[in-house]
């Protein structure tokens, strides 16, 4: 058993799977994923994604990707290709076909009128208010409608006449007679069908009446042969009425439906409707922003498929709702650029550094290994000369005890190099720093210095070879953990998720990207020493400065968090 089998053979899903396989031998699994195209897939979308194509791998099954897309209003086809976009990155392509519930228009419309026909449908002309308010409530049984006893015919005429358009929006819909006493709500005679004049983005303008999510869902399931539906618990009432419709309309195939718990993660949304809102209030820059929990935010934050599928393993699938801690999403990836992301230097806040022992014209090209525990990711060359970028934050004109990086009259070592000495300020009329005067000791390479001490390493870049860079620094986009209880959620934004800081990297560096990340559209990963793990952004096509979207910081507080959990349990 490979490990991803094990992963996903170790869940309750898995074992009623494997039980039906084995009872009945001419059973062949077969799941689905089914978005409705109204917006971007999100990380929790991935969940679904990789249990119901890991399953079908696992069994040798199939997985269809169908579009319910029922509900023209709220969809577009540009939905439909981010959709389709994200489930290849994320490296599902193994479904054969794509399917639409918008193929079986006709299908849904012939079984509709064999429940009128059964006197199991009727047309209402209540008000949707009208139709809410005779549901009545969980503790008070709903009523029925006065036009719920309509005979069979008088229901048959009145939906052809829905079809052919005779009616307006909201003065029919089509609704099942179950019982408007039942405990369950969802079984309170259920709108089946709406009028809605909004072309549709497959069949244009061919229909006017709609059917809902749960009278298009099991029946578009059983049409593909879907053994195993697989959905979120909020659809556990909705079962009911699955089966409700399949066991009263002739059809062959029952899929059987079970639930396991949707992902709730930390300090995010997952919900396409509330993405929505962030990106039409513009309060994102789109669906793919790096703060997004979108699949295509992540993808330009630096996430890599396999990071999300990991994190998808981890998470597991149970009946339980959690809320997931995002940094246990972000040791995913983390884990991964850990060992193989190229580690170099980069100053996010420059200020200057002057040599002043050292000649005009130093320059000495330094040899630094690219990863430190993997030399076969080689190495590159960095220039030292004698005015160099430092990070602004490593240096402090008044200082305490406890500050232990540049300040006058104390040593540090620049990381692969010297180790240099701060002895004097210089500063425009203005007071401000124009640069620091140091000494350096070029005896120090690899060395101690001569008083014999180990100062404090800071990071470095030769103002001679340095290139501008923006650094895009993201943030959570809310200050609370969980904004999706939250009855406003616009009220908690973190007003801070977005920093941009100007400054620099290695002009080789530089070079070498524009060659191959932005000429190729190839994303490259790189630890910047004591900042972060960053990724170059290759939808901006700008020349003069490169940008860097910061993918997660080097702390690795769930690592952090676990080690201290087993060491107090042992
Ligand atoms: P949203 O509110 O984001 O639109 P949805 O459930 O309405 O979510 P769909 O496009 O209908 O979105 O979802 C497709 C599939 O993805 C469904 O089977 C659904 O159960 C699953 N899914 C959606 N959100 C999550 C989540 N947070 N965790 C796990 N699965 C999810
Ligand atoms: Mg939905």
């Amino acid at each position: 058993m490979n490990n991803k089998i094990k992963k996903y053979s170790n869940n309750f899903i898995y074992h009623i799977i494997d039980k039906d396989l084995k009872k009945n031998k001419k059973l062949s699994l077969h799941t689905r994923f089914p978005p409705e195209p109204n917006g971007y897939l999100h990380i929790g979308h991935a969940k679904s994604i990789c249990l119901n194509f890991e399953l079908a791998k696992i069994y040798q099954g199939k997985c269809n990707l169908r579009f319910d897309d029922t509900n023209p209003i709220k969809e577009n086809i540009k939905y439909i290709h981010a959709i389709q976009d994200d489930i290849h990155w994320l490296g599902y392509n193994g479904y054969n076909n794509i399917y639409y519930a918008s193929e079986y228009f006709e299908i849904f419309y012939k079984y509709a009128k064999e429940l009128i026909k059964k006197g199991l449908a009727y047309i209402d002309e209540l008000t949707k208010e009208e139709i809410r308010e005779y549901r009545g409530t969980l503790n008070k049984p709903g009523k029925n409608s006065p036009y719920r006893n309509r005979s069979i015919e008088e229901n048959i005429i009145l939906f052809k006449k829905m079809k052919n358009g005779k009616f307006s929006e909201g003065q029919a819909c089509l609704r099942a007679k179950i019982d408007m006493s039942s405990a369950l709500m969802i079984m309170r005679d259920p709108v089946l069908y709406r009028i809605l004049y909004t072309p549709h983005h497959q069949t244009k303008s061919k229909w006017c009446i709609y059917p809902m999510y749960d009278f298009a869902h099991c029946i578009s399931d059983s049409i593909e042969n879907i053994s195993h539906s697989l959905c979120t618990l909020e659809f556990q009432d909705n079962k009911n009425l699955y089966n409700w419709i399949l066991k009263n309309i002739d059809i062959l195939h029952y899929p059987k439906q079970y639930e396991f718990s949707r992902l709730n993660l930390e300090y995010s949304i997952l919900s396409k409707r509330k993405l929505n809102i962030l990106v039409k209030k513009k309060i994102v820059l789109g669906w793919d922003d790096p703060r997004m929990p979108t699949i295509s935010g992540l993808r330009k934050r630096g996430y890599t498929p396999s990071s999300i599928q990991t994190f998808c393993e981890k998470i597991g699938i149970t009946k339980q709702n959690h809320l997931i801690q995002l940094s246990l999403l972000e040791h995913c990836i983390r884990k991964e650029l850990n060992e193989n992301a190229i580690r170099t230097m980069a100053i996010l806040e420059p200020i200057k550094i002057f040599l002043y022992n050292l000649h005009e014209n130093y320059e000495e090209t330094l040899t630094i290994p690219n990863h430190p525990f993997h030399a076969e990711l080689g190495t590159h060359e960095i220039l030292f000369t004698n005015m160099i970028y430092i990070e602004r934050k490593d240096f402090q004109e008044k200082y305490d005890n406890q500050y232990k990086r540049l300040k006058i009259g104390h040593e540090i070592r620049l990381r692969h190099a010297y180790i240099i000495k701060a002895e004097k300020i210089k500063k425009d009329k203005n007071k401000n720093i124009i640069y620091i005067i140091c000494s350096c000791n070029l005896k120090t390479l690899g060395k101690k210095s001569s008083n014999n001490k180990n100062p404090a390493v800071i990071h470095w870049i030769s103002v001679k070879n340095s290139f501008p860079a923006h650094f895009r620094l993201y943030n959570s986009l809310f200050n609370i953990k969980n904004p999706e209880q939250e009855e406003n959620f616009l009220l908690h934004i973190n007003k801070n998720s977005f920093i941009i800081k100007k400054g620099f990297i290695e002009k080789n560096l530089a070079n070498d990207i524009k060659k191959n990340s932005i000429d190729k559209k190839i994303k490259l990963f790189f630890q910047f020493e004591r900042i972060g793990y960053f990724c170059t952004d290759t939808d901006t096509i700008q020349k003069k400065y490169l940008i860097f979207n910061r993918t997660v910081s080097l702390r690795d507080t769930w690592n952090i968090k676990m080690k201290i959990k087993t060491t107090t349990n042992n």
